[in-house]
């Protein structure tokens, strides 16, 4: 059976490329290894709509959201100390939502589907099969193969199938990391919004630097949805056997820590999970985005923009599977000089412009000491201005104080505050 379009994988990506294909006429089969669309997918819990008013804009009519984000917070946490910093939108903005990845990824292969796309899941993909003059004209799976005149590459993180073609190298340590996180549900939606301290429907993004990953790069997070929350640690792979807990405790003691236990009290454990991220984004980046017969979205080409307080992929991955069928549709042929029109639509979107603008985020946020720094000595200056005794002390005899305490100057806080500002 031949298509005209093969995709791999029912991801964001994948299904937003399927559904501008199949809406344009193009006969498009989706192959997707796991049980339904999502079901092997885990992230943080939050979107970006900006884009997505661009490139996705029926999301607006019924797209699933559980809440739409007007706290964003980040707090640097020890064992026994926290400062926190909350930035509040009073008015209804709608920048931002959690949701369920799966949710959110139902309805996109919901829309694809309703325009004409199949898609066929429990089919793991191989390779990708070549003609003899090295176009990419299909795909296989274990001994079927399905041809197809353009294969989109939307399988994500991992992408073993690029490794195979020898598109990639295998994915270094330094490149991604982990993410291990819990879905906590509430009795009920009133519960988790007093404990948060949130107005009715009213979303929480909340970055947490230090303790959750023993002080080493990476950090906790927590997104509010309807009646439970995400609470989750990403850590870098490279720093995998550094841990003196395995990761997937550092989310229960995270959990149990005295600042997070009393909000998250008696919620049951409802999900678990965990997932990497290719969090280098463009210095992760295949050579090129396109060859004869194949172009590559999403998380597999590496557009996901990671800044420490937020991790960015799913409005870059259904960006990129738009762009990636808009080139399919202008093309004349499957050649690689004629899809190359992928990588300018790439340029000229904000894909490629915001991953370079961020390009060095990746070096500085894997810097080891940046977070066991600035938590360590934040939290204790913070403690030493507000804990009132019979020194009253001034803000920079706090300050002073606190870089005794740690060992950290004060001259390296500042530098790293002048890279963070130059690099974030
Ligand atoms: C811990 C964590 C937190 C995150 N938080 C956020 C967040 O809050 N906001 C945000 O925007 N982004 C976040 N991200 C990133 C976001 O999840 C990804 O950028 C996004 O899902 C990428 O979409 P994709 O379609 O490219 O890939 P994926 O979503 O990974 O989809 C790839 C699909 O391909 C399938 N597949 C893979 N290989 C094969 C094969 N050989 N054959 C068949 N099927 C295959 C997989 O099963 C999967 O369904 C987070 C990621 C992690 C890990």
């Amino acid at each position: 059976m031949k298509f005209d379009v093969a995709i791999v994988g029912a991801g964001p990506a994948g299904l937003a490329a399927a559904y501008k294909l199949a809406s344009a006429g193009f006969k498009v089969v989706v192959l997707e290894r796991g049980r339904e669309p999502g079901s092997k997918e885990l992230y943080g819990g939050r979107i970006y709509a900006y884009w997505l008013d661009r490139y996705l804009p029926e999301f607006r009519k019924d797209a699933p959201v559980d809440r739409w984000v007007r706290r964003e917070r980040v707090t640097f946490l020890t064992e026994d100390k926290a400062l926190t910093l909350e930035s509040a939108v009073v008015q209804k903005e709608k920048t931002s939502f959690i949701v369920p990845l799966v949710s959110f990824v139902s309805w996109l292969a919901k829309l694809a589907q309703g325009a004409g796309a199949k898609i066929v899941t429990e089919v793991t993909v191989d390779a990708l099969v070549k003609d003899e003059k090295g176009r990419v004209v299909g795909v296989q799976s274990g001994p079927d193969v399905l041809q197809a005149d353009y294969v989109i590459d939307a399988e994500g993180v991992n992408r073993l199938l690029l490794e195979r073609a020898g598109i990639v190298k295998k994915l270094e340590p330094e490149l991604v990391a982990v993410g291990v996180k819990e879905v906590l549900k509430f009795e009920n939606k009133k519960t988790l919004e007093e404990r948060l301290g949130l107005e009715e429907d009213e979303g929480l993004a909340w970055a947490i630097a230090g303790y959750p990953t023993e002080y080493l790069p990476g950090g906790g997070f927590i997104y509010t949805y309807k009646d439970s929350l995400a609470l989750g640690v990403v850590v870098y792979l490279k720093n995998w056997e550094r841990l003196k807990t395995p990761v997937y405790e550092l989310v229960e003691k995270l959990r149990l820590h005295p600042y997070i236990a009393p909000l998250v009290k008696g919620a049951a454990l409802q999900e678990y999970g965990g997932h990497m991220t290719p969090v280098a984004g463009i210095n992760m980046s295949p050579p090129r985005f396109y060859y004869d017969g194949l172009l590559i979205v999403g998380d597999a080409a590496g557009f996901l923009l990671h800044t420490g307080v937020l991790i960015r992929g799913v409005d870059f991955a259904i960006a990129s599977g738009v762009l990636a069928a808009e080139a399919v549709k202008e093309a004349r042929s499957p050649s690689a000089e004629d899809l190359s029109v992928y990588e300018k639509k790439l340029r000229s979107s904000f894909i490629l412009p915001q991953l370079e603008k961020f390009r060095k985020a990746d070096k500085l946020l894997g810097d080891e000491s940046l977070f066991r720094d600035l938590t360590l000595f934040s939290t204790e200056a913070s403690y030493r201005y507000f804990n009132i005794d019979e020194n009253h002390r001034t803000l920079l005899e706090a300050l002073r104080e606190a870089s005794k305490k740690t060992g950290v100057s004060m001259l390296k806080i500042m530098i790293n505050i002048i890279r963070m500002v130059r690099s974030l």
